[in-house]
């Protein structure tokens, strides 16, 4: 349940309802919007059935959240949640572009991926050190060797980093090194990874699994947010479908529905959606113009080389024209754009 507080309500009244609410076992989380605040219960509210919540100074109004998700649901928080990696706002007025390659190689190709970004408009640097691969023979990944690489990049060129982490037992060690931990799309349901990110202090890229539903997806979220963390970013990266022209099928509905469900910023990975480098600006595109919080893409210096994800991989040019293209997309649905976007220096 949420408890909505009149505009102006004092500190004091705000506090003795939190103690109140906790005093009967539940945990309470606190949204100040511009006008209003909101306190959500998370627990047992049956416990509360009698404090006569309702009737308390400040209080304007007690509204139990009718879905599975709550944490995650819209009416949680006052407004829209912005996400912080490093500098980096995720679901703020700007839109965030995450690129870089799939997996980490080496450090020259890393550093000369990372610097291209970075002159291309990124604004946080994507790579792989441990990768989950469909087959065990494929490239998995370099490991803590590729954590260091990715930590080099960001001294060098400033990114704040996200990687993937796979297993409960390498949290620690990836927090070591990135600023935002990725659940791919394959542990979407790996509930104890989940828990285990949940009491990380840094922010989550949650991907949506490859048959999950948008609801097991805010669900997989709420395990994340229950767990203590708040800043979960959420990533539509394409469904399985029948289609095969592309890898997966990318679901744009996702974006909008997730924009009403929720109050967590979204972003979309048009890579793995398409699976092939010629419509991935134009997904892109669409996912901007949609409403998405920013996009997540792989680039590489020589994509027919690449140990992970070629047939996907940007080039440096077809990038930064993606990019100066989304910005120009992003101003006329309203977003904000920095003037270093434009240059591309
Ligand atoms: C990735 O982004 O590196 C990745 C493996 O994607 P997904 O989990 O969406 O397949
Ligand atoms: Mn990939």
């Amino acid at each position: 349940m949420i408890i909505v507080f009149a505009a102006g309500a004092p500190a004091e009244q705000i506090d003795h309802v939190i103690e109140k609410v906790e005093a009967h076992g539940l945990r309470t989380h606190v949204s100040r919007g511009e006008t209003k605040t909101i306190v959500g219960c998370i627990g047992d509210e049956r416990a509360l059935a009698n404090v006569g919540l309702r009737a308390m100074p400040g209080v304007e109004d007690v509204i139990p959240i009718q879905r599975p998700y709550k944490l995650a649901s819209r009416e949680f928080v006052d407004g829209r949640t912005v996400v912080r990696v490093g500098s980096v706002e995720i679901g703020g007025a700007g839109i965030a572009v995450v690129a870089g390659p799939c997996s980490v190689e080496n450090l020259e190709t890393l550093m000369d991926v990372a610097h291209a970004v970075r002159r291309g408009g990124a604004d946080v640097l994507r790579g792989g050190a441990f990768k989950p691969r469909t087959s065990p023979y494929s490239f998995r990944g370099l490991g803590e060797p590729a954590l260091e690489m990715l930590a080099l990049a960001r001294e060098r060129t400033g990114l704040p980093v996200v990687t993937e982490v796979m297993d409960p037992r390498q949290v620690e060690q990836v927090s070591r090194f990135a600023d935002m931990l990725q659940v791919g799309a394959r542990n979407m349901q790996n509930f104890d990874l989940l828990g285990e990110v949940g009491q990380s202090e840094l922010p989550v890229l949650l991907k949506r699994g490859l048959s999950a539903r948008i609801k097991e997806l805010l669900l997989a979220a709420e395990y994340v947010m229950s767990s203590g963390n708040m800043n979960v970013v959420l990533c539509e990266r394409g469904i399985r479908t029948f289609e095969t022209v592309t890898r997966n099928t990318l679901d744009i509905s996702a974006v909008p529905v997730l924009k009403l469900e929720t109050h967590l910023p979204v972003i979309v990975d048009p890579s793995h959606a398409a699976g092939r480098r010629d419509i991935i600006p134009d997904l892109a595109a669409a996912a901007i113009a949609v409403g998405a919080d920013g996009v997540m893409v792989e680039v590489h210096p020589h994509p027919d080389e690449a140990l992970s994800d070629g047939e996907q991989a940007l080039s440096y040019e077809e990038f930064d024209r993606m990019v100066a293209r989304l910005s120009d997309i992003a101003q006329v649905v309203g977003r904000e754009v920095p003037v270093e976007r434009f240059d591309s220096t």
